[in-house]
């Protein structure tokens, strides 16, 4: 097990190697926006088998994504309603971060991503002809009027703020528990990453801010985003919510923060990061002071 581990390296490809394939392979079986996983005593894994149609499910769709380690990755799309095979059971993603090895997690929402664009760009956006999948590219093209359709990917900013020892956290509508989150939103036609970030912040707390800086990114396939995450710190202005987004926007310091947003996110990233600085600054005062 541990040396199939360290030979997880993944290599995203669109076409499958000319010669037959052989041997046991990834397969990332999509329903809805559910994975097929397979519990092996204490692992979760994804299943590992020659063919998919050993597991005797109907597919819808089939691509190849390429390597992980030598062994080959492919995901289908099985139709709403099929019932997985015995000690198989779908699973939404977010339920199983943590479970699923990281390698396998990040394929899987790779996976989820090409599913859903497949599905959903099965006619051109332009003159309404059945698509075709693309040979050698990650595309759906028009054989009518040669529309390619790539991916669709929509990038978000998502933005942690501080004001001294003080962070800007948003308790959203759509949250079903008491949690407060950095703030977050999708980048607009037309704007630089940055502009997003001062929108954003504008709209859904009535500051501004100044220093942003890149923290780091992170797919979220839920359906096809990319949250990239910035810091930045309070300029001016006082909190006023009003754009319906936000239940309560309010300043916390790190010894006094609300329920927070789960590991999975790059959110509690930028919260983790944010405490830890705050938690190395005590500690250097403290270290400098006679108390
Ligand atoms: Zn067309």
């Amino acid at each position: 097990m541990a040396s199939m581990m360290n030979s997880m390296e993944f290599v995203s490809l669109v076409v499958p190697p000319k010669e037959r394939l052989v041997g046991r392979m990834w397969w990332f079986a999509i329903q809805e926006d559910k994975i097929l996983i397979q519990q092996e005593s204490a692992a979760t894994t994804v299943p590992l088998l020659n063919d998919f149609a050993e597991l005797a499910l109907p597919i819808l769709r089939r691509h190849y994504l390429g390597r992980l380690g030598r062994r080959h990755c492919f995901t289908v799309e099985v139709p709403k309603g099929s019932s997985p095979p015995a000690g198989m059971r779908f699973e939404c993603l977010r339920q199983i971060y943590g479970q699923l090895n990281e390698t396998l997690y990040s394929v899987a929402g790779r996976a989820l991503q090409i599913v859903d664009w497949d599905r959903t760009h099965q006619f051109c956006g332009r003159c309404g002809t059945k698509t075709r999948t693309h040979m050698t590219e990650r595309a759906k093209e028009c054989p009518q009027c040669g529309l390619l359709h790539f991916p669709r990917l929509a990038p978000a900013i998502i933005v942690l703020i501080q004001r001294g020892r003080e962070v800007l956290l948003a308790r959203a509508r759509r949250f079903e528990t008491p949690m407060y989150s950095t703030l977050a939103g999708f980048v607009e036609p037309g704007e630089t990453l940055e502009e997003a970030v001062m929108r954003e912040v504008k709209e859904e707390s009535g500051i501004t801010v100044k220093e942003i800086r890149y923290f780091g990114s992170q797919p979220w396939p839920f359906p096809h985003s990319l949250m990239v995450g910035f810091t930045a710190n309070y300029a001016n202005g006082e909190i006023t919510v009003s754009d319906g987004e936000n239940v309560d926007v309010r300043w916390f310091t790190a010894d006094s923060l609300p329920e927070l947003p789960g590991k999975l996110s790059i959110a509690r990233k930028l919260i983790d990061w944010f405490v830890e600085r705050q938690a190395e600054s005590l500690s250097t005062l403290s270290g400098n002071s006679s108390r």
